[in-house]
């Protein structure tokens, strides 16, 4: 997500019993479904939108999180699905998702192509059933760095096959832990507005006890980076809401307030980076022109230590890069907010790993998030930052270990 990042393209009716909130979930699925159609190639477009036919190939783009623009043609067995950004310019993050199946079994080399002159940058996921996803073998893949197309050898048949650039982790899976998390006594749910297109911004308050300071988390400003964005997250979060004794003394001192999905309508309509608006979220932390992010900035305000004076301390903005992982950090500038607690977390995750970690700090001028938890909040914070293509249980492990060895510092400064 850094300026650095452009420069590594290479890379490769029931009517009358609505409630309100029917209502604007309807209003919600219309306004995605009209988005979702713009831009739909005619000459393969079946009347049912987002359903394309091309001999007795199928595919659709029919559900939450699917980007899918064209599919062709090119050779006896050979098609070509295209896929093009919500809006230009765009950084490099080509998110596809869509279902693929045939009449007949048959083998076929699917071409993955983008207009723009975009290239190919994540390695295709595949599932059955939209749930299980596994990355597809390297055998069955090649890519022509010339054009960035990218090319899958697969096997077809009547049975939907998925096939997304990251697991496709959309706006109903992310709820749907919000939900079985906020079913604990201490968690607490919360519509704090509605997005561009009126889908609810959820947050958590986790408070047990009294605590007096507290931990911000956000995360998924960015559609595609699911690993960081929402993978790492989740452990993160899950390590914090633990039965550990650790996690158990933390959260008697520490309140935890979390917004894990800042840009629904981008992730349900498998935008590469945008929100409904065509504007990154994560370049708004400073005009704040965009209602996610106003949202975001107001709750978190209000909350009971939503300053560094009540007791508000850390901040992190979870996201994804081709190079990752890395953490942003503070610059070198002395700041009214001294990186302390940030060089003990850096510092003790590195002696137990016995490596050093990539630590990259930015000038507290930009309009990211953590920025605005640094200049606006008071509290340390970075943006942490997994790789696309890094192992996920090594995401997995890695978020726990950080969450487990920044719950020790933090306790330990309080
Ligand atoms: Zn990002």
């Amino acid at each position: 997500m850094n300026p650095s990042d452009n420069s590594k393209r290479l890379l490769s009716a029931h009517c009358l019993a609505l409630n309100q909130g029917e209502v604007r979930n309807i209003f919600w699925l219309a306004a995605l479904l009209l988005t979702a159609c713009t831009g739909v190639d005619d000459a393969s477009t079946s009347p049912k939108e987002g359903y394309f036919k091309v001999g007795s190939i199928h595919a659709d783009a029919d559900f939450d999180g699917a980007r899918l623009n064209k599919l062709e043609q090119i050779d006896d067995a050979i098609y070509r699905v295209t896929i093009s950004p919500e809006a230009l310019p765009v950084n490099n993050s080509p998110w596809y998702a869509f279902r693929l199946w045939s009449d007949d079994n048959l083998n076929i080399e699917l071409e993955i192509a983008y207009t723009d002159s975009f290239k190919n940058r994540y390695l295709p996921k595949r599932s059955k059933d939209g749930e299980v996803w596994q990355t597809i073998d390297s055998s069955l893949l090649s890519t022509d760095t010339t054009t960035g197309i990218l090319t899958i050898n697969l096997e077809l048949g009547p049975e939907k096959l998925w096939i997304a650039a990251q697991e496709n982790l959309n706006t109903p899976y992310i709820e749907n832990w919000i939900d079985q998390l906020a079913e604990r006594p201490t968690v607490e749910k919360a519509e704090i507005g509605n997005s561009v297109l009126g889908h609810p911004l959820l947050a958590l308050t986790v408070a047990e006890g009294r605590p007096e300071q507290a931990l911000f988390i956000v995360g998924r400003q960015h559609p595609p980076e699911v690993p960081g964005g929402t993978i790492s997250l989740m452990n993160f979060v899950e390590e914090v809401l633990g039965e550990s004794e650790l996690a158990t003394q933390f959260r008697e001192r520490f309140a935890v307030y979390m917004v894990s999905l800042a840009n629904p309508d981008g992730v349900s309509m498998g935008h590469w980076r945008h929100n409904a608006n065509g504007v990154d979220l994560n370049r708004d932390w400073i005009d704040f022109t965009q209602p996610e992010t106003q949202l975001i900035r107001d709750w978190m305000l209000s909350r009971p230590h939503g300053s560094y004076n009540q007791g508000a301390r850390f901040g992190i903005d979870f996201h994804t890069s081709y190079s990752g992982p890395y953490l942003l950090t503070l610059d070198t500038i002395p700041h009214r907010v001294s990186p302390q607690r940030t060089n003990q977390w850096i510092a003790s995750i590195e002696s137990q790993l016995q490596e050093e970690l990539d630590i990259r700090p930015r000038s507290q001028d930009f309009p990211y998030c953590y920025n605005w938890f640094i200049n606006q909040l008071g509290v340390e914070a970075v943006t942490y930052e997994e790789g696309d293509e890094k192992p996920r249980s090594e995401i997995r492990e890695r978020a726990r270990l950080y969450a487990r060895i920044l719950m020790e510092v933090l306790l330990s400064n309080d």
